[in-house]
C-alpha cells in the first residue's frame, strides 16, 4: 500500500493555507484567501508562526489563523433544496468501463452526424468547442442553474473569491464527467481566473445541452454523449495540444488525461503545477508513478478527503440505490430478502436505505472489522452460497471482481434481480452469461432479463455497471462537496509556495476538509458548538482546528 501524504503543519493555531506574499500571477497572494474566507472567517495574521513555518519549507508567507465566525448563516440566503431534477453525477469511471447514463435528456440519435464533422460556432463567433449540438445551450443553462441551487457552498465560495482571482494566470485542463454538477465546477474555476479547456472521463455520461451551454459560455469543451473510443482521446487532445495554450494545471477523473499528457505530450509537465485526481482508479495510477518514481508534479488525491469519502461513497449511495433499483425494476422492498456484498463505505450506504423499507439484509464480507460491523448494525453476515438460492436482490460494492461467479447466478430463485454499486463492472461475472444456452431478453432501457433454459430468469441491471450512474440519478448536494473540495485543492496546488509540495501524492489538509464540511453546514441551518478556551487546552485543540488527528476516522 502506498503511502499517503497528508501536508499538515501541526502548528498550534495556525491554519493551513499558507498566503505567499511572492505568488506569481495576478495578485494571488496574501488577497487570496482573506477574500475566500472573509465572509465564514475571521483572519487574523500569525507572524510568530513563521518560524516554524520557515522549517517546513517557504520562508516568505503569512500565517492566518482562522475562526469560523457565526455569520457562517449568511449562506443560508442562497436557495436550497429547492425543487429539482438532479441528473448525474461526477464519479471515477475508465473510459473503457463504459455505461449508459440516465443523464441526458438528449437523445443522442438525435442527429447522426459526428461533431467532429460538423461547423459550429458560439453566438460569439468562436468555434473553440467540439459539442454535439450548440443550439442546445439554453437548454442546459437552465440545467446549471437547477444545480446551482443545490451546491450553495460552491456558489458562494464562487462568489467570495471571485474579487480576487485566485486562479488567475491558471489554465486547467480537465477530463470529468460533464453533468450539470460539473459545469458548475467549471464556471466556478473560470469565475476564479482560470482558463480552462475541458473533455469528457467518461463516452456515456456527457450531457449534451451542458455541453453545449458551456460552449456558448465560452469554455473549450470537447464532448457529447457516445463518443466513440476514438473520439474520446480526440477529444483530450485538443484540449491538451493547442497552438498558444499550454496547461499548467490538471483536474482528472479517472486518470485518463493525465494518462495521455505522459504518453503523449511530457514536456507539458513543465508548466503543470500539479493535478487534482478524484477517483479511486486514477488516484491507484498516481501512486503508481510516484513509487515507481515517474511522477514529475505534486498530486492532490481528492478520492481519500473525508469530504469525499465519507459523504459521496456513503451518503449518495445511501439515497441513490433506492432509485435506480425503483426505476428499473419497480420492486418493493418491505419484506424481501437482500444480500450486498462488501460493508465499506457504500455498502453501509446501501444496507442503511434497505433496512429502512423493511428489507430483509444479509452482508458478505472477506474484512472481520467490517464484518463486526456489520453484526452491530445489525445484519447478518454470511457467505454468498448460503443465502444465494432463497434472496430477491444481489448487489456488489466491493471494488473486487468475480464476486458474483456463474455458480452463483445459476443458484438464483427466478426473478432475482443483480446489480453492481462498485466502480467498474468486475464484480458480477456477467461475461460467463454470454453462452449459448441463455436467453437475454432487453426489457427496459438498462434492464436485461436473462434466461436458463428451464425458464428461470436473472434481472441483470445496466450489464453489471454502476447501477446509480446508469440507472438514475445522484443527489446534486454530495457532488457539491466534492466540487468544492477539488475547487480548494487546485487553488491550494496553484498557489502553494515552491517547496511545500514535492513530486509526490498529497492527501487535502485536514482543516481544508473541515472547511469544505463548514460551508455545507449553513443549508441545514447547523449552528456549531465553539470549544471554550478552558476546554480547548482541556483537549490540546486549537479552537479553531483541526478537531481531529489525522488517525481519527470519522
Ligand atoms: P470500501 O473499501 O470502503 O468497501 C469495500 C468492501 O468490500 C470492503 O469492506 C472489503 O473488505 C469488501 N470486500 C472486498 N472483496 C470482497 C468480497 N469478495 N466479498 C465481500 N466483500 C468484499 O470501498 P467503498 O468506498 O465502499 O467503495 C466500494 C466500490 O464502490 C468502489 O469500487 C468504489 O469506487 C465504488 N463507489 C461507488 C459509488 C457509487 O456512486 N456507486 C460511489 C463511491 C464509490
Amino acid at each position: 500500500m502506498p503511502m499517503k501524504h497528508q501536508v499538515e503543519p501541526h502548528l498550534e493555531g495556525v491554519f493551513l493555507l499558507e498566503l505567499d506574499s511572492s505568488a506569481p500571477s495576478g495578485g494571488c497572494g496574501s488577497k487570496l484567501l482573506s477574500s475566500l474566507l472573509a465572509s465564514t472567517a475571521r483572519v487574523v495574521t500569525h507572524p510568530s508562526s513563521l518560524e516554524a513555518y520557515s522549517s517546513w519549507g517557504a520562508c516568505d508567507s503569512f500565517f492566518w489563523q482562522i475562526q469560523f465566525a457565526d455569520d457562517m448563516q449568511e449562506f443560508t440566503k442562497f436557495p436550497t433544496k429547492t425543487g429539482r431534477r438532479s441528473l448525474s453525477r461526477s464519479i471515477s469511471q475508465s473510459s473503457t468501463d463504459s455505461y449508459s447514463s440516465a443523464a441526458s435528456y438528449t437523445d443522442s440519435s438525435d442527429d447522426e452526424v459526428s461533431p467532429r464533422d460538423k461547423q459550429q460556432t458560439n453566438s460569439k463567433g468562436s468555434s473553440n468547442f467540439c459539442v454535439k449540438n450548440i443550439k442546445q445551450a439554453e437548454f442546459g443553462r437552465r440545467e446549471i442553474e437547477i444545480a446551482e441551487q443545490d451546491m450553495s457552498a460552491l456558489i458562494s465560495l464562487r462568489k467570495r473569491a471571485q474579487g480576487e482571482k485566485p486562479l488567475a494566470g491558471a489554465k486547467i485542463v480537465g477530463c470529468t464527467h460533464i453533468t450539470a454538477q460539473t459545469a458548475v465546477l467549471i464556471e466556478t474555476l473560470c469565475a476564479l481566473g482560470a482558463q480552462c479547456r475541458w473533455s469528457a472521463c467518461n463516452i456515456y455520461s456527457t450531457q449534451n445541452e451542458v455541453a453545449a451551454a458551456l460552449a456558448e459560455a465560452g469554455v473549450a469543451v470537447f464532448a457529447w454523449k457516445g463518443e466513440s473510443e476514438d473520439d474520446f482521446w480526440w477529444c483530450i487532445d485538443r484540449c491538451v495540444n493547442m497552438d498558444g495554450w499550454q496547461a499548467n494545471m490538471i483536474l482528472d477523473d479517472g486518470g485518463d488525461l493525465t494518462h495521455w499528457v505522459y504518453k503523449k505530450y511530457p514536456n507539458v509537465f513543465k508548466k503543470i503545477r500539479g493535478i487534482v485526481e478524484e477517483s479511486v482508479t486514477g488516484v491507484h495510477r498516481l501512486y503508481q508513478l510516484s513509487k515507481a518514481g515517474k511522477l514529475c508534479v505534486p498530486a492532490m488525491n481528492v478520492n481519500d478527503s473525508v469530504t469525499k469519502q465519507k459523504f459521496d461513497n456513503l451518503y449518495c449511495c445511501r439515497e441513490s440505490i433506492l432509485d435506480g433499483l425503483k426505476r428499473t425494476t419497480d420492486v418493493m422492498f418491505g419484506g424481501k430478502q437482500v444480500v450486498v456484498c462488501g460493508y465499506g463505505e457504500v455498502g453501509k450506504g446501501c444496507c442503511a436505505a434497505l433496512k429502512a423499507l423493511g428489507a430483509i439484509v444479509y452482508i458478505t464480507e472477506i474484512d472481520p472489522i467490517c464484518a463486526l460491523q456489520a453484526c452491530m448494525d445489525g445484519f447478518r453476515v454470511v457467505k454468498l452460497s448460503e443465502v444465494i438460492r432463497q434472496v430477491d436482490v444481489v448487489i456488489t460494492c466491493t471494488g473486487n471482481k468475480n464476486v458474483v461467479t456463474r455458480e452463483h447466478l445459476d443458484r438464483m430463485k427466478n426473478s432475482c434481480i443483480v446489480c453492481n454499486m462498485g466502480h467498474s463492472n468486475t464484480e458480477i461475472d456477467v461475461t460467463s452469461l454470454r453462452t449459448p444456452e441463455l436467453t437475454w431478453e432487453r426489457v427496459r432501457s438498462q434492464v436485461d432479463h436473462v434466461i436458463w433454459p428451464d425458464g428461470k430468469r436473472v434481472v441483470l441491471l445496466a450489464e453489471g455497471r454502476l447501477l446509480n450512474l446508469s440507472c438514475s440519478t445522484v443527489p446534486t448536494f454530495v457532488l457539491s462537496i466534492t466540487a468544492t473540495t477539488q475547487a480548494l485543492a487546485l487553488i491550494e496546488l496553484y498557489n502553494a509556495p515552491e517547496g511545500r509540495y514535492k513530486q509526490d501524492v498529497y492527501l487535502l489538509p485536514k482543516k481544508m476538509d473541515e472547511y469544505v464540511a463548514s460551508l455545507h453546514l449553513p443549508s441545514f441551518d447547523a449552528h456549531l458548538t465553539e470549544l471554550t478556551d478552558d476546554q480547548a487546552k482541556y483537549l490540546g485543540l486549537n479552537k479553531n482546528g483541526p478537531f481531529k488527528p489525522n488517525y481519527y476516522r470519522y
